[in-house]
């Protein structure tokens, strides 16, 4: 096993990281910029090196940084978490070459599957509907144009290296097609440094349905079931949970084998998640692959009772998976609400700064996965993220009852959070009754006043 991690992000990842490595005996190492001095991972980590001004691009996705931090603090591996360097082949091919273990899948698959067109491609040939659209990029509005009268309107113009819902443009007709075709490069380009785009059917209304995987060195792959993460605001989560109550057991069965078989096609090892959207005839089709920790992967740990954090420390230090696939079970239904520091009832704009006061909940079913605490400045600089909290029970009803309650206890002033809105999420019947889409939302945001509510006790 390793004897020292680098932990090669910041904010509530990496205090979650440093707390299985902690549990596993492991020392850690902390990397942070001068905007962080002050972080909850800095002060939990065994040793910390401060590495650079505060702008990410000169600090937590300096590779060369993070290598020579990771050679003065002689660490066997580095966790890159999730965002920053997580899904960045060439960084995890510079630790390969470093002899630094990277807690993640091997740099070629990262590359493969980091391009979504051909992690379509990947998944098709493993015999996984994809969803209907062009066969890799689209490099002109007059080749869009075309391919969409072939699938048929509504379209979405994607971008190939594309993450955190950016560069993704809807077209109802040839003239929003052309528009939406140049701004979504444009974005592309900004925020992915590569310009590519491709077509894809756009599903209305759909559940995003997604399988949590995991693959040992060994070549076993096992999956850990499902989560939903259809509550979105600009088609980033806000809300998810495990299991999905839009899937019966056959339905179940189907994806999570689907899910299974990309994993093997590409001889996957770690921790990795499967996409898919179900459209509301209850047909699914494949999305994308995140070749790294998902932000949501708690509802998993709480619902089938596996630390994937751990899982992904002893798969990369070369131990096999001690279990089974008839050995997991979905045990507990569990719920996360990310808390970020933003306004729900200004179109999410962030709202960083101080946090005067800060009480976070507890009691029984509850887990609270965050870097915050009273006092504590939330930097401009990075996502608004104050925190996960995650609510779990024996059914789906207690679970939300817990989330409820939790959310009641949450008091934090000096900031603007998303609590008012996820409580108000917690009481509406839709959502109570599992019914709901990626439209939930903008549907809910146009129906409600969302009020401040101060907490309760
Ligand atoms: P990113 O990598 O930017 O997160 P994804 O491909 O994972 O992008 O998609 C994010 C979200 O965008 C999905 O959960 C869904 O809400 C929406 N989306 C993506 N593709 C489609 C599609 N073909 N039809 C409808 N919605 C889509």
């Amino acid at each position: 096993m390793f004897e020292k991690i680098l932990i090669a992000n910041r904010g509530e990842i990496a205090v979650r990281i440093i707390r299985a490595c902690r549990e596993m005996g492991i020392r850690t190492l902390a990397v942070f910029s001068e905007a962080d001095a002050t972080s909850m991972h800095v002060q939990l980590a065994d040793e910390a090196i401060c590495i650079g001004p505060a702008p990410s691009a000169e600090s937590y996705l300096k590779i060369d940084r993070i290598i020579s931090a990771a050679e003065l603090g002689d660490v066997d591996a580095i966790h890159p978490g999730y965002g920053f360097l997580a899904e960045n082949a060439h960084f995890a091919e510079v630790c390969e070459n470093c002899n630094i273990k990277f807690i993640g899948p091997r740099s070629s698959v990262i590359k493969m599957m980091g391009d979504k067109a051909v992690a379509k491609e990947a998944a098709r040939k493993a015999g996984a509907p994809v969803v209907p659209g062009s066969d890799g990029p689209v490099s002109s509005e007059h080749d869009a144009v075309k391919l969409a009268k072939r699938i048929g309107y509504p379209v979405i113009v994607k971008a190939v290296g594309g993450g955190g819902g950016r560069g993704m443009r809807i077209a109802h007709n040839d003239v929003s097609l052309q528009k939406g075709f140049h701004t979504a490069r444009t974005e592309a380009e900004r925020a992915f440094s590569n310009p590519a785009v491709y077509l894809e059917k756009y599903i209305e209304l759909p559940r995003h349905i997604e399988v949590q995987i995991l693959g040992d060195q060994k070549g076993k792959v096992l999956h850990l079931f499902e989560r939903e993460c259809s509550i979105q605001r600009r088609h980033q989560k806000l809300i998810e949970e495990s299991p999905s109550p839009a899937l019966d057991e056959s339905l179940r069965k189907y994806i999570t084998k689907a899910a299974v078989r990309i994993a093997e096609k590409v001889e996957y090892t770690s921790a990795g998640t499967i996409e898919f959207l179900l459209d509301t005839k209850g047909h699914f089709y494949f999305i994308e692959m995140n070749t790294r920790l998902q932000v949501e992967h708690p509802v998993t740990e709480e619902a089938v009772g596996i630390d994937v954090v751990k899982e992904q420390i002893r798969i990369a230090a070369g131990e096999p998976l001690l279990y089974e696939q008839r050995d997991l079970r979905i045990m507990r239904h569990a719920i996360e609400c990310r808390i970020n520091a933003e306004d729900p009832a200004n179109d999410f704009r962030p709202s960083p700064g101080r946090i005067e006061s800060y009480y976070c909940p507890g009691g029984p079913g509850v887990r609270v996965d965050s870097h915050c605490y009273a006092g504590y400045t939330i930097p401009p600089t990075y996502d608004s993220m104050i925190g996960k909290l995650i609510a779990y029970g024996r059914d789906r009803r207690s679970a939300i009852d817990r989330m409820s309650r939790a959310l009641s206890e949450y008091s934090i002033q000096g900031v603007k959070t998303t609590i008012p809105l996820q409580r108000a999420i917690m009481q509406d019947p839709d959502f109570r009754r599992g019914r709901y889409s990626t439209g939930f939302i903008d549907h809910f945001l146009g129906t409600k006043q969302i009020e401040p509510v101060e907490p309760e006790a």
